[in-house]
């Protein structure tokens, strides 16, 4: 029987992607090997993403550069050669540049070109586009690449208006550098990249001072050049490394113990010997996974806490700063565990002072510094390292329309709510790369990437060679999908802290846990299965058969 329905209009596009950073270079160069036509928007005037906007001193990426890297091609494996074990952001960027022309991306790339609107025709089943700069386009899908971690939260203090002193933001960096030589200077956050920026400022700055409202943890990088001979060995085992991140439960080559045992059952100087070994060895990623059960059980979390605190109490010499920089407002590992290099030491540098936020808060900006209820800080320049709108930001800047002109931000009112983190139910033909709910940021995010991107990839393919025109996540699994997302992160103590994976950095924003914790490996597991049942638990609506 013919179907009654118009056959859909050729759109301009196969898939419209947004964003080109890690996720959407990618996502560009699968689709285009599948023959797809794509056009990827990015607001920079560059490609990189995170490593394009952060150019702030001190930044660099807290998972290898071996294992922060793309896998999914042998020669660029092999050709690209690290120079440090955590590359800094100049080189990141550097690479993000050489993937754009070694595969030749560049050519459907529209930079400086914000996607203000996408709106899904039910008629025509297709997406309509906007941009910022007026171009409008069609598509049948629509890939959102936008990042986790790409709109950065305003700064907000009273009185920010009067200070006459500069004033910067480490998301958006000003590209020639600042030169901080002689000034005194203020760091507002202690994340991760405050901890990154505050030792290479300290170097600089006639004097430094941290105002601090939570202190972090954060665990030393031991950062170093990649020794020549030791990067051939990574490469020529590249394929098993990159099997062992695939099915790890972070991304990174560490295999899951066969027998775990919890941490109540490691003899006390045995636990201490492992935490002792990871702590020289550096990282924040292998700390987390030294126990199976520090994210789960206080006890074993205190335990590996304990040690931390232990360390910075041994690195900071005036006891009482050293009281101030251990944490002890949230369990290890709640808020994302930071690494560094020499953060704890700068505290002992004569030019650097760290003011309790808690103890005085902040009263206003002046003209020349900043007010607590205790004492006025003279500054001539004050740095904002104050997070990001994190997970949901960058798509609900967006005004994405599904069926029924239903906004994302009304159907997310209440938090976003997604099947597998991948799409969401009410907008057909839209895809997110590491969307919430998916383990995303709770992993190494290069191997999350690729997985989405994969993912997509594969299931465009499949629904082109079976004539399927619409693919919709059904109610039923993202209710499913999202019950065990949270029944995990509540198993765990992640969402007792007040982080940014619970969206507390941002006022009003609904306290939802953000990410999977069932670890990369299972989930991938869970999301091949639901391909290879025929994408069990979304609607798929064929195209419409020719008279
Ligand atoms: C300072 C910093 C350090 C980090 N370090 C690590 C690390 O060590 N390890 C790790 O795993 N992860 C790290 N991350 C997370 C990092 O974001 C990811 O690893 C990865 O770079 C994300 O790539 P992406 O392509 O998904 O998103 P992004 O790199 O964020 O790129 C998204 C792009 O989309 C663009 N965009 C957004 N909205 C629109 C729109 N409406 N129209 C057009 N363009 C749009 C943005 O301009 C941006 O360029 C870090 C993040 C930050 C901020």
């Amino acid at each position: 029987m013919n179907d009654p329905r118009p056959m859909p209009p050729t759109p301009d596009f196969d898939a419209v992607i947004v964003g080109a950073g890690f996720g959407g270079l990618y996502m560009l160069h699968r689709v285009r090997e599948a023959g797809f036509r794509a056009r990827v928007f990015e607001a920079g005037d560059g490609v990189g993403g995170t490593w394009y906007w952060n150019r702030y001193p001190g930044a660099r990426c807290d998972i290898e550069s071996v294992d922060y890297s793309y896998s999914f091609s042998p020669e660029l494996e092999q050709e690209w050669q690290w120079t440090e074990r955590y590359p800094r952001q100049p080189e990141i960027l550097a690479y993000l540049n050489h993937v754009a022309d070694r595969f030749d991306l560049r050519r459907d790339i529209r930079l400086e070109t914000r996607v203000t609107a996408a709106q899904f025709d039910e008629a025509a089943g297709l997406w309509r586009v906007e941009t910022d700069r007026g171009e409008r386009c069609t598509a049948r899908y629509c890939v959102m690449a936008t990042g986790c971690l790409s709109v950065p939260k305003a700064p907000e203090l009273p009185g920010i208006e009067r200070f006459a002193g500069a004033t910067y933001l480490t998301a958006a960096w000003p590209r020639d550098g600042v030169d901080l030589t002689g000034q005194r200077v203020g760091v507002i956050g202690t994340g991760s990249t405050a901890i990154q920026v505050i030792p290479q400022v300290a170097r600089q700055a006639a004097h430094l001072t941290v105002f601090q409202r939570t202190a972090n943890f954060s665990v030393p990088a031991r950062n170093g050049p990649l020794p020549e001979g030791e990067q051939q060995r990574i490469k020529a085992g590249y394929r098993e490394r990159r099997a062992l991140s695939r099915q790890s439960l972070f991304g990174i080559p560490v295999a899951l113990p066969d027998t775990p045992r919890r941490t109540r059952d490691i003899p006390p100087a045995e636990l201490n010997q492992t935490l002792e070994a990871l702590w020289a060895q550096g990282g924040a990623m292998s700390l987390l996974a030294a126990t199976p059960d520090v994210l789960m059980d206080p006890d074993a979390n205190t335990r590996v806490a304990e040690f931390v605190r232990g360390k910075i109490r041994a690195t900071v010499k005036d006891p009482r700063l050293a009281e101030l920089l251990c944490p002890s407002t949230h369990p290890l590992g709640t808020k994302r565990l930071c690494l560094d290099s020499e953060y704890y030491e700068t505290f002992n540098r004569d030019n650097v002072t760290l003011v309790d936020l808690r103890a005085t808060p902040i009263q206003t900006l002046t003209e020349h510094g900043l007010r607590t209820t205790a004492a006025e800080y003279p500054l001539d320049a004050l740095i904002f390292a104050t997070g990001f709108d994190a997970m949901t930001g960058a798509l609900l800047a967006i005004d994405i329309r599904g069926r029924g002109g239903r906004s994302l931000g009304e159907a997310w009112a209440d938090g976003p709510h997604t099947y597998l983190g991948l799409a969401s139910a009410g907008f057909p033909n839209l895809f997110l790369i590491t969307g919430p709910q998916s383990p995303s940021v709770f992993t190494n995010m290069v191997m999350s990437i690729e997985q989405h991107v994969d993912w997509i990839a594969d299931c465009l393919d499949y629904l082109r060679a079976h004539s399927i025109a619409r693919i919709e996540a059904a109610a039923p699994a993202q209710a499913d999908w999202e019950a065990h997302v949270a029944a995990v992160a509540d198993a765990t103590l992640m969402p007792q802290a007040d982080s940014w994976y619970v969206g507390a950095n941002v006022p009003g924003k609904p306290r939802v846990f953000m990410a999977y914790l069932g670890g990369l490996g299972p989930y991938r597991q869970r999301c091949d299965q639901v391909a290879a049942q025929g994408y069990a638990g979304f609607e798929l609506s064929p195209a419409p058969t020719t008279v």
